[in-house]
């Protein structure tokens, strides 16, 4: 991600799956949850591709032709050791080598499998290796870089400012109620007056572009807290 631009891209997952009857409406499936998908029908196609490419996940069928699963995920652990794969497993024997796998599987599924039971394993993996992003109209907050935008603009905050931020945003369109803005952006022993928290609200509004005297953002909402508008 370049230093002032948000990239909006969605989690890349590749599926590698010779069985055009599990692949193609797999594939589909996960496309409808949002991800975007390589699906591939060989080893050889998906050691490839899971060496050059940063995937979210990596759902991995064994019988493939070409290399088989095991082999592909050894190079593609080469490349990229921290991948999440999750094995296809067709058989006792298949799911016998996985768990003896020395790179390990983070996680397998033993056909026929169901495709709700998939996507949950999916989404718990995905959400492991994707960094969570917050967003919020055209306001995006990302926690674990800390880092913030507006539309394309990356915001200059302070930690406090962000620590309000990052929490308005995760609640947006509810109230937050100044009692746990004061605990969770300062903490619990503060006894300050809550001119604190108001200068950090009109700073906020103003590297966000609202209009103090008629916020569309941050709102007011008088005598109970703050609300995010999303
Ligand atoms: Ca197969």
């Amino acid at each position: 991600m370049a230093r002032g631009t948000y990239d909006a891209s969605v989690a890349r997952l590749l599926l590698a799956e010779d069985d055009d009857g599990i692949r193609l409406p797999l594939a589909r499936a996960l496309e409808r949850e949002g991800y975007a998908v390589d699906a591939v029908a060989d080893g050889t196609s998906a050691a490839t591709m899971g060496e050059e490419n940063d995937y979210a996940l990596i759902v991995l069928d064994i019988g493939l032709p070409g290399l088989d699963g095991l082999e592909v995920c050894r190079r593609v652990r080469r490349a990229d050791a921290d991948v999440p794969i999750l094995f296809l497993t067709a058989q006792d024997s298949e799911l016998d080598a996985v768990a003896g796998l020395d790179a390990g599987a983070d996680d397998y599924v033993t056909k026929p499998f169901g495709l709700a039971e998939l996507m949950a394993r999916v989404r718990a993996q995905v959400r492991r290796s994707a960094p969570e992003v917050l967003r919020a109209a055209d306001v995006a907050v990302d926690p674990s870089a800390r880092r913030a935008w507006v539309g394309d603009h990356e915001l200059d905050l302070t930690p406090k400012e962000f620590d309000l931020l990052e929490l308005l945003v995760r609640n947006s369109g509810q109230v937050v109620v100044r009692d746990r803005i004061m605990d969770e952006v300062w903490d619990e022993n503060w006894f300050g007056s809550t001119k604190t928290l108001d200068m950090h609200v009109s700073s906020l509004r103003r590297k966000l572009g609202d209009d103090a005297a008629a916020p569309t953002r941050v709102v007011t909402v008088r005598g109970v807290g703050l609300r995010f508008e999303a």
